[in-house]
């Protein structure tokens, strides 16, 4: 309990995202053609076949959820049923045996009920990040899928995203790096193509960019997304973000369709040419780490080529932000039924 951390000693605007021992984890095996029942652990460690297939072949997916603390006392959860929707696509895509949406979403609550003092407090922008993972343990040493299956969900409270307010960043066009292949895993949250894009995120943030702004992998021609988060450009009254087959489905995102229509903005899911971003008023990434990372500067290194989009957040992005933030805090109605309230 070295690192262990408590309300009353901690500045929740500086703790910044990064891993943090909590009480308990919980976790499920699947073994003999069955998923077992929770188990809740207290140890950071997993005991693991040196043969698993996560470990040689990838099988291995994850999730990433957030839950805030309201004025009210009271925990929520954002749209966790879509998360373990989106686990068992991810399972499907790489072979790996689909946890059931039910477990999934008691896992979690278990975990953030099991670790109630680290919930940061309303208001500090703050929040208790939920980490779920799904791996191969089962041994193979032939190219297969595993027999046996790990999951897994712990959480640990991140500080915000912006600690010095909501500020917008740069990201940069490099060809020369793709993070995932046209018809392949990019439209599935597993680790692999985490470990594609570490090579050129490095370099981008070495250079002073926020991330890799990714184009499609065959053409070169439209916007992918931006390393680990979708992207979305306003103009003209419309919220438009890229249609591709290697993009992660964002629940951010989709949140942010559905508030963008709400608050009278067009939506269009389309293909985005990159030549289009000279014409966009405002410019976001989105996803669960920041809700939306507005972007004032885009920088293409093979045609050395800048478009700039103001040093402050546009009004709709700002607005965008606020409302979805409203709702997960709990201080704007839920009327699609977003959110979990954990008593
Ligand atoms: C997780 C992730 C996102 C963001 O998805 P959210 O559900 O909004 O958190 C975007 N792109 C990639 C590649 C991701 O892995």
């Amino acid at each position: 309990m070295a690192n262990k951390i408590t309300m009353e000693n901690q500045d929740w605007k500086t703790i910044g995202f990064g891993y943090r021992k909590t009480n308990y984890n919980v976790r499920c095996y699947y073994k003999n053609g069955a998923w077992g029942p929770l188990e809740l652990s207290d140890s950071e460690y997993i005991n693991i076949h040196m043969s698993a297939t996560a470990l040689h072949y990838g099988q291995e997916a994850f999730e990433g959820l957030k839950a805030f603390m309201g004025k009210d006392g009271k925990v929520r959860i954002f749209r966790m049923d879509e998360n373990a929707k989106r686990m068992q696509y991810s399972a499907d895509g790489i072979l790996m045996e689909r946890i059931p949406l039910d477990k999934f979403q008691e896992a979690v609550k278990l975990a953030v009920e099991k670790n109630m003092d680290f919930v940061p407090p309303y208001g500090c922008g703050a929040s208790l990040y939920i980490r779920p993972l799904l791996i191969g343990s089962g041994p193979q040493i032939g190219v297969k899928p595993a027999d046996e299956y790990l999951f897994i969900v712990f959480v640990m409270p991140v500080g915000p995203y912006f600690p010095e307010g909501f500020k917008p960043t740069d990201l940069l066009i490099m060809r020369k790096f793709d993070r995932a292949a046209p018809q392949g895993t990019g439209k599935y949250k597993v680790g692999g193509n985490y470990a594609a894009s570490l090579t050129a995120g490095k370099k981008a943030k070495a250079e002073g960019y926020s991330a890799v702004l990714y184009l499609d992998s065959r053409e070169k021609k439209y916007i992918d997304e931006c390393g680990p988060a979708n992207f979305f450009g306003i103009k003209n009254g419309a919220y438009i973000t890229p249609e591709s087959d290697s993009i992660l489905p964002s629940i951010t995102n989709k949140s942010l369709m559905k508030i963008a229509e709400d608050i009278g903005l067009k939506v269009e899911r389309r293909r985005v040419p990159v030549e289009e971003l000279e014409t966009f008023e405002e410019v976001g990434a989105c996803g669960t780490a920041a809700v939306i990372s507005p972007i004032k500067r885009i920088y293409d290194d093979d045609l050395d080529k800048e478009y700039t989009y103001g040093t402050e957040p546009g009004p709709w992005t700002t607005k965008l932000y606020e409302k979805l933030r409203a709702i997960q805090d709990g201080d704007a109605p839920d009327p699609y039924g977003w959110v979990t309230v954990i008593e």
